[in-house]
């Protein structure tokens, strides 16, 4: 049986699915297979029609002869690829904060901004129930689409967003996890200690360390405690008969990922 929503898709290759291309020069480029539909390239056409029904990692080769792989995306290479409207959370840091943060299959989580929806895909994945809260009406819609095109329309039956600022406070009570990445997250702490459940957990991504120690700062008076911070390095390396060494550029920096648990008064 082939799994047709989009949280763990299998099988041949169907119309309606994205699927990513990948060329001689490890050039990758992300489509949606829609049945008479064409990719077109500056190396010539390849029809959809060609790649429905076939499995995964078969070779196609364009109107002028450019050889293409096409497989699903995993979740790094759609966050690598998908539209973006605000900077994504990277998937070396996505992983990380889905550890972190301790997501669970129905763990209810608030999550604020919402931006263009990466960590929002990789927080669905793992199965949090999620109530979003955005700013910005298309940034909502950004992220939706994307979460969509990824997981499948039923995913958004987990995924409720509000154009709103967090900053004024959070409807919800008796929360899992909040999850934020946005300018000023000491600004939620008043409502986090109020919206979250005891135990509960509260995880900031933050580019700036000054971000870092305000945050640390408000916290002191609060009744959050065990409050840490961690910052991810992810290096490549270069793997090629004896030449073996580490990748002579590396993404070094994003950002920093506080995490806090909710504790007595
Ligand atoms: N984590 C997202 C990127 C978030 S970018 C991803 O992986 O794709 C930061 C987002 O926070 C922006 O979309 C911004 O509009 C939103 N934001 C900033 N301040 C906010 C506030 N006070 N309340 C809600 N959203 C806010």
């Amino acid at each position: 049986m082939t799994d047709l929503s989009g949280m763990n898709r299998s099988g041949d290759l169907r119309a309606g699915e994205p699927v990513m291309l990948t060329d001689r020069k490890k050039r990758r480029y992300l489509i949606d297979l829609v049945d008479g539909g064409e990719f077109h390239s500056h190396s010539g056409v390849l029809p959809h029609d060609e790649m429905i029904g076939n499995p995964e990692g078969e070779t196609y080769r364009s109107s002028r002869g450019m050889v293409f792989i096409a497989v699903r995306p995993t979740i790094t290479d759609f966050i690598l690829k998908m539209p973006r409207g605000a900077q994504v959370v990277y998937p070396k840091d996505v992983g990380p904060i889905l550890i972190i943060a301790d997501i669970f299959p129905g763990a209810r989580v608030l999550e604020s901004g919402l931006g263009s929806g990466a960590l929002s895909t990789g927080l669905l994945r793992a199965g949090a129930e999620i109530t979003g809260y955005e700013i910005r009406d298309d940034f909502e819609q950004g992220a939706r689409d994307n979460v969509g095109r990824f997981l499948g329309q039923a995913a958004l039956e987990q995924y409720q967003t509000q154009v709103r600022d967090v900053y004024e406070g959070i409807d919800e009570t008796d929360l899992d996890r909040i999850v934020l990445d946005l300018p000023e997250p000491w600004q939620v702490v008043p409502h986090a200690e109020k919206a979250l459940r005891r135990g509960g957990i509260f995880v900031a991504y933050s580019p700036s360390i000054i971000q870092v120690s305000q945050l640390h700062e408000a916290m002191e008076g609060s009744p959050f405690g065990m409050a840490e911070t961690v910052e991810v390095l992810q290096r490549g390396w270069h793997v090629q008969g004896t030449a073996v060494r580490p990748d002579h550029r590396m993404v070094a920096h994003t950002g920093f990922l506080t995490h806090a648990r909710l504790l007595a008064e």
